[in-house]
Protein backbone atom coordinates (compact mmCIF):
# COMPACT_ATOMS: atom_id res chain seq x y z
CA UNK A 1 0.00 0.00 0.00
CA UNK A 2 1.41 3.28 -0.57
CA UNK A 3 1.94 6.50 1.70
CA UNK A 4 -0.88 8.03 0.14
CA UNK A 5 -3.35 5.91 -0.22
CA UNK A 6 -6.84 6.53 1.25
CA UNK A 7 -7.59 4.49 4.52
CA UNK A 8 -10.20 1.64 4.84
CA UNK A 9 -13.25 3.42 5.72
CA UNK A 10 -12.51 6.38 2.96
CA UNK A 11 -11.77 3.52 0.45
CA UNK A 12 -14.62 1.88 0.88
CA UNK A 13 -16.76 4.89 0.02
CA UNK A 14 -14.89 5.37 -2.39
CA UNK A 15 -15.38 1.83 -4.34
CA UNK A 16 -19.14 2.02 -3.32
CA UNK A 17 -19.52 5.77 -5.08
CA UNK A 18 -17.43 4.51 -7.83
CA UNK A 19 -19.56 1.03 -8.54
CA UNK A 20 -22.81 3.27 -8.15
CA UNK A 21 -21.41 5.44 -10.87
CA UNK A 22 -20.46 2.50 -13.33
CA UNK A 23 -24.03 0.94 -12.52
CA UNK A 24 -25.71 4.28 -13.22
CA UNK A 25 -23.65 4.36 -16.86
CA UNK A 26 -25.22 0.63 -17.60
CA UNK A 27 -22.43 -1.05 -16.22
CA UNK A 28 -22.31 -4.75 -16.07
CA UNK A 29 -20.15 -7.87 -15.12
CA UNK A 30 -21.31 -10.02 -18.02
CA UNK A 31 -19.00 -13.15 -17.06
CA UNK A 32 -17.78 -14.19 -13.23
CA UNK A 33 -17.77 -17.78 -14.46
CA UNK A 34 -16.16 -19.17 -10.52
CA UNK A 35 -16.69 -16.82 -8.72
CA UNK A 36 -19.02 -17.10 -5.25
CA UNK A 37 -19.53 -14.56 -2.58
CA UNK A 38 -16.04 -13.46 -0.97
CA UNK A 39 -13.84 -15.45 -3.43
CA UNK A 40 -12.57 -12.48 -5.82
CA UNK A 41 -11.16 -10.81 -2.51
CA UNK A 42 -10.19 -13.90 -0.78
CA UNK A 43 -6.77 -14.54 -2.82
CA UNK A 44 -8.13 -18.02 -3.61
CA UNK A 45 -6.05 -17.65 -7.32
CA UNK A 46 -8.74 -15.20 -8.47
CA UNK A 47 -6.17 -11.82 -7.24
CA UNK A 48 -6.10 -9.93 -10.43
CA UNK A 49 -2.80 -8.99 -11.89
CA UNK A 50 -3.34 -8.06 -15.31
CA UNK A 51 -5.89 -5.73 -16.36
CA UNK A 52 -6.79 -6.29 -20.09
CA UNK A 53 -8.86 -3.68 -22.40
CA UNK A 54 -10.32 -3.90 -26.07
CA UNK A 55 -9.43 -0.40 -27.66
CA UNK A 56 -12.09 0.69 -30.20
CA UNK A 57 -15.53 0.84 -28.17
CA UNK A 58 -13.80 0.79 -24.86
CA UNK A 59 -11.17 2.91 -24.53
CA UNK A 60 -11.94 5.42 -27.08
CA UNK A 61 -14.30 5.75 -29.64
CA UNK A 62 -14.12 3.72 -32.99
CA UNK A 63 -10.93 4.55 -34.45
CA UNK A 64 -10.61 7.81 -32.26
CA UNK A 65 -7.68 9.04 -29.79
CA UNK A 66 -8.24 8.36 -26.26
CA UNK A 67 -9.71 11.03 -24.11
CA UNK A 68 -7.29 13.53 -21.87
CA UNK A 69 -9.41 11.90 -18.67
CA UNK A 70 -9.01 8.12 -20.20
CA UNK A 71 -5.18 8.86 -20.85
CA UNK A 72 -5.14 9.88 -17.08
CA UNK A 73 -6.75 6.67 -15.83
CA UNK A 74 -4.45 4.95 -17.86
CA UNK A 75 -1.63 6.54 -16.35
CA UNK A 76 -2.65 5.53 -12.85
CA UNK A 77 -3.81 2.44 -13.40
CA UNK A 78 -0.17 1.18 -14.97
CA UNK A 79 1.91 2.28 -11.66
CA UNK A 80 -0.20 0.20 -10.16
CA UNK A 81 -1.21 -3.23 -11.94
CA UNK A 82 0.15 -4.83 -15.49
CA UNK A 83 -2.20 -3.71 -17.99
CA UNK A 84 -2.55 -5.22 -21.57
CA UNK A 85 -5.08 -3.83 -24.61
CA UNK A 86 -6.18 -6.11 -27.21
CA UNK A 87 -7.73 -5.17 -30.43
CA UNK A 88 -8.57 -5.86 -33.99
CA UNK A 89 -6.79 -3.13 -35.11
CA UNK A 90 -3.14 -3.26 -36.35
CA UNK A 91 -0.19 -1.59 -34.77
CA UNK A 92 -0.11 1.63 -36.29
CA UNK A 93 -3.88 2.35 -34.92
CA UNK A 94 -2.53 1.39 -31.47
CA UNK A 95 0.22 4.18 -31.65
CA UNK A 96 -2.32 7.22 -32.72
CA UNK A 97 -5.33 5.89 -30.65
CA UNK A 98 -3.23 5.05 -27.87
CA UNK A 99 0.40 5.59 -27.42
CA UNK A 100 0.23 9.24 -28.64
CA UNK A 101 -2.13 10.08 -26.03
CA UNK A 102 -0.64 8.86 -22.99
CA UNK A 103 2.00 10.94 -21.01
CA UNK A 104 5.29 10.81 -21.50
CA UNK A 105 6.10 9.22 -17.76
CA UNK A 106 3.62 6.53 -18.01
CA UNK A 107 4.92 3.59 -17.00
CA UNK A 108 5.00 1.73 -20.39
CA UNK A 109 6.91 -1.28 -19.20
CA UNK A 110 3.76 -2.49 -17.31
CA UNK A 111 2.13 -2.46 -20.80
CA UNK A 112 1.85 -5.28 -23.22
CA UNK A 113 -0.12 -4.33 -26.69
CA UNK A 114 -1.63 -6.78 -28.80
CA UNK A 115 -2.76 -5.76 -32.73
CA UNK A 116 -4.98 -8.01 -34.45
CA UNK A 117 -6.16 -9.72 -31.83
CA UNK A 118 -2.91 -10.75 -30.75
CA UNK A 119 -1.13 -12.23 -33.53
CA UNK A 120 1.17 -9.80 -32.68
CA UNK A 121 2.46 -8.53 -29.25
CA UNK A 122 4.40 -5.46 -28.30
CA UNK A 123 6.52 -5.11 -25.34
CA UNK A 124 8.20 -1.85 -24.20
CA UNK A 125 11.98 -1.46 -23.02
CA UNK A 126 14.39 1.48 -22.70
CA UNK A 127 14.79 1.67 -26.35
CA UNK A 128 11.32 1.74 -27.61
CA UNK A 129 8.49 -0.95 -28.09
CA UNK A 130 9.26 -4.32 -29.78
CA UNK A 131 7.73 -6.52 -31.43
CA UNK A 132 8.14 -10.12 -30.02
CA UNK A 133 6.70 -12.05 -32.99
CA UNK A 134 3.63 -11.28 -35.86
CA UNK A 135 1.45 -14.74 -37.81
CA UNK A 136 1.21 -13.11 -40.76
CA UNK A 137 -0.64 -15.18 -43.50
CA UNK A 138 0.95 -16.17 -46.83
CA UNK A 139 -0.07 -14.53 -49.84
CA UNK A 140 -2.62 -17.47 -51.52
CA UNK A 141 -4.56 -17.31 -47.91
CA UNK A 142 -5.10 -13.36 -48.30
CA UNK A 143 -6.22 -13.71 -52.00
CA UNK A 144 -8.78 -16.01 -50.92
CA UNK A 145 -9.96 -14.16 -48.27
CA UNK A 146 -10.34 -10.96 -50.68
CA UNK A 147 -11.87 -12.97 -53.00
CA UNK A 148 -14.28 -14.30 -50.73
CA UNK A 149 -15.05 -10.61 -49.08
CA UNK A 150 -15.50 -9.52 -51.99
CA UNK A 151 -18.19 -12.28 -52.82
CA UNK A 152 -19.90 -12.32 -49.88
CA UNK A 153 -20.58 -8.32 -49.92
CA UNK A 154 -21.62 -8.45 -53.48
CA UNK A 155 -24.37 -11.41 -52.92
CA UNK A 156 -25.63 -9.43 -50.01
CA UNK A 157 -26.37 -6.53 -51.61
CA UNK A 158 -25.06 -3.93 -49.15
CA UNK A 159 -24.28 -1.42 -52.07
CA UNK A 160 -24.01 2.44 -49.91
CA UNK A 161 -24.05 5.71 -51.61
CA UNK A 162 -20.41 7.02 -50.29
CA UNK A 163 -17.44 5.27 -48.66
CA UNK A 164 -14.47 7.03 -47.57
CA UNK A 165 -10.98 5.34 -48.31
CA UNK A 166 -10.31 1.33 -48.94
CA UNK A 167 -12.99 -1.17 -47.61
CA UNK A 168 -10.54 -4.22 -47.24
CA UNK A 169 -7.06 -4.16 -45.44
CA UNK A 170 -4.46 -6.16 -45.45
CA UNK A 171 -2.98 -6.14 -41.48
CA UNK A 172 -0.58 -8.91 -42.55
CA UNK A 173 -2.05 -11.60 -39.95
CA UNK A 174 -5.49 -10.44 -40.49
CA UNK A 175 -7.64 -9.16 -43.00
CA UNK A 176 -10.36 -6.58 -42.26
CA UNK A 177 -13.45 -5.13 -43.69
CA UNK A 178 -14.46 -1.94 -43.54
CA UNK A 179 -18.34 -1.67 -45.24
CA UNK A 180 -17.93 2.50 -45.32
CA UNK A 181 -13.97 2.80 -45.72
CA UNK A 182 -11.49 2.76 -43.16
CA UNK A 183 -11.89 7.00 -43.07
CA UNK A 184 -15.60 6.98 -42.45
CA UNK A 185 -16.57 9.20 -39.90
CA UNK A 186 -18.40 7.91 -36.57
CA UNK A 187 -21.97 9.37 -37.66
CA UNK A 188 -21.90 7.29 -40.70
CA UNK A 189 -20.64 4.40 -39.57
CA UNK A 190 -22.81 4.53 -36.26
CA UNK A 191 -26.05 4.25 -38.66
CA UNK A 192 -24.87 1.46 -40.81
CA UNK A 193 -25.05 -1.67 -39.14
CA UNK A 194 -26.05 -0.73 -35.12
CA UNK A 195 -27.60 -4.28 -34.45
CA UNK A 196 -24.78 -6.24 -36.12
CA UNK A 197 -27.29 -7.30 -38.74
CA UNK A 198 -26.17 -6.79 -42.19
CA UNK A 199 -22.18 -8.05 -40.77
CA UNK A 200 -24.02 -11.34 -39.44
CA UNK A 201 -25.08 -12.08 -42.82
CA UNK A 202 -22.02 -11.32 -44.07
CA UNK A 203 -20.26 -13.96 -41.38
CA UNK A 204 -22.98 -16.28 -42.30
CA UNK A 205 -21.97 -16.32 -46.36
CA UNK A 206 -18.01 -15.91 -44.78
CA UNK A 207 -18.50 -19.03 -43.09
CA UNK A 208 -19.51 -20.99 -45.65
CA UNK A 209 -17.20 -19.88 -48.04
CA UNK A 210 -13.80 -19.93 -46.11
CA UNK A 211 -14.60 -22.37 -43.35
CA UNK A 212 -10.68 -22.96 -42.86
CA UNK A 213 -10.87 -19.40 -41.19
CA UNK A 214 -11.82 -17.91 -38.23
CA UNK A 215 -14.72 -14.31 -39.35
CA UNK A 216 -15.45 -12.01 -36.48
CA UNK A 217 -17.60 -9.24 -36.12
CA UNK A 218 -15.86 -5.95 -34.44
CA UNK A 219 -15.48 -2.09 -34.68
CA UNK A 220 -18.50 -0.44 -36.18
CA UNK A 221 -18.99 -1.57 -39.52
CA UNK A 222 -16.31 -4.47 -39.77
CA UNK A 223 -15.38 -8.08 -40.68
CA UNK A 224 -12.40 -9.19 -39.17
CA UNK A 225 -11.02 -12.56 -40.78
CA UNK A 226 -7.76 -14.14 -39.69
CA UNK A 227 -6.50 -17.54 -39.43
CA UNK A 228 -8.48 -20.59 -37.47
CA UNK A 229 -8.89 -20.35 -33.76
CA UNK A 230 -7.21 -16.56 -33.73
CA UNK A 231 -9.04 -14.77 -32.16
CA UNK A 232 -8.78 -12.71 -28.84
CA UNK A 233 -8.55 -15.66 -26.88
CA UNK A 234 -5.32 -16.77 -28.75
CA UNK A 235 -3.94 -12.87 -27.37
CA UNK A 236 -5.21 -13.51 -24.18
CA UNK A 237 -3.56 -17.15 -23.81
CA UNK A 238 -0.10 -15.37 -25.37
CA UNK A 239 -0.38 -13.15 -22.66
CA UNK A 240 -0.73 -15.68 -20.10
CA UNK A 241 2.67 -17.46 -21.52
CA UNK A 242 4.64 -14.57 -22.17
CA UNK A 243 4.02 -13.28 -19.10
CA UNK A 244 2.91 -15.71 -16.89
CA UNK A 245 -0.10 -14.68 -15.60
CA UNK A 246 -3.24 -17.19 -14.82
CA UNK A 247 -6.69 -16.44 -16.96
CA UNK A 248 -8.44 -16.26 -13.44
CA UNK A 249 -5.59 -13.83 -12.37
CA UNK A 250 -6.90 -11.12 -15.35
CA UNK A 251 -9.78 -8.95 -15.74
CA UNK A 252 -11.13 -8.21 -19.17
CA UNK A 253 -13.33 -5.15 -20.30
CA UNK A 254 -14.70 -5.09 -23.94
CA UNK A 255 -18.11 -3.89 -25.86
CA UNK A 256 -18.45 -7.04 -27.67
CA UNK A 257 -19.06 -9.33 -26.00
CA UNK A 258 -22.00 -11.04 -27.00
CA UNK A 259 -22.09 -14.15 -29.22
CA UNK A 260 -20.03 -13.33 -32.25
CA UNK A 261 -18.55 -10.11 -30.65
CA UNK A 262 -14.59 -9.49 -31.28
CA UNK A 263 -14.41 -9.93 -27.32
CA UNK A 264 -16.55 -12.88 -26.87
CA UNK A 265 -13.71 -15.45 -26.62
CA UNK A 266 -11.79 -13.67 -24.17
CA UNK A 267 -15.08 -14.53 -22.22
CA UNK A 268 -15.37 -18.18 -23.35
CA UNK A 269 -11.71 -18.62 -22.38
CA UNK A 270 -12.90 -17.94 -18.98
CA UNK A 271 -11.80 -14.54 -18.04
CA UNK A 272 -13.54 -12.48 -15.74
CA UNK A 273 -15.41 -10.15 -18.45
CA UNK A 274 -16.92 -6.77 -17.87
CA UNK A 275 -19.55 -5.26 -20.49
CA UNK A 276 -19.12 -2.06 -21.42
CA UNK A 277 -21.52 0.36 -23.38
CA UNK A 278 -18.65 2.51 -23.86
CA UNK A 279 -15.27 4.52 -22.79
CA UNK A 280 -17.19 6.63 -20.50
CA UNK A 281 -18.61 3.23 -18.87
CA UNK A 282 -14.83 1.77 -18.94
CA UNK A 283 -13.74 4.98 -17.21
CA UNK A 284 -15.82 4.13 -14.14
CA UNK A 285 -14.51 0.43 -14.45
CA UNK A 286 -11.37 2.13 -13.79
CA UNK A 287 -12.13 4.09 -11.32
CA UNK A 288 -13.73 0.97 -9.19
CA UNK A 289 -10.01 -1.26 -9.85
CA UNK A 290 -8.44 2.38 -8.57
CA UNK A 291 -10.18 2.67 -5.63
CA UNK A 292 -9.81 -0.75 -4.67
CA UNK A 293 -6.00 0.68 -3.70
CA UNK A 294 -3.29 -1.46 -4.25
CA UNK A 295 -5.80 -4.69 -3.61
CA UNK A 296 -6.43 -5.20 -7.45
CA UNK A 297 -7.60 -8.54 -5.37
CA UNK A 298 -10.71 -6.65 -4.59
CA UNK A 299 -12.41 -6.25 -7.42
CA UNK A 300 -15.83 -6.08 -6.57
CA UNK A 301 -18.12 -9.51 -6.76
CA UNK A 302 -20.88 -10.24 -9.01
CA UNK A 303 -23.19 -9.57 -5.54
CA UNK A 304 -21.54 -6.45 -4.78
CA UNK A 305 -21.95 -5.03 -8.33
CA UNK A 306 -25.78 -7.01 -8.25
CA UNK A 307 -26.93 -5.13 -4.83
MG1 LIG B 1 -14.55 -3.03 -29.43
Amino acid sequence: MSANEPPHAARSALKQRALDRWKNEGGEISSVPTARRGEMSAGTGSRKKLIIFDLDGTLAESKAALDAEMAALLGTLLRQVKVAVISGGDWPQFKTQLLANLSPDANLKSLSLLPTCGTKFYQYDESGWKQLYADDFAREEKEKIIRSLQEAVGAEDFATDETWGEQIEDRGSQITFSALGQQAPLKQKEKWDPDFTRRKKIKAHLDELIPEFTVRLGGTTSVDVTKLGIDKAYGIKKLRDILGIELDEMLFAGDALFPGGNDYPVKEAGVVSIQVKNSEVTKRVIDTILACGDGIEHTASREEVAS
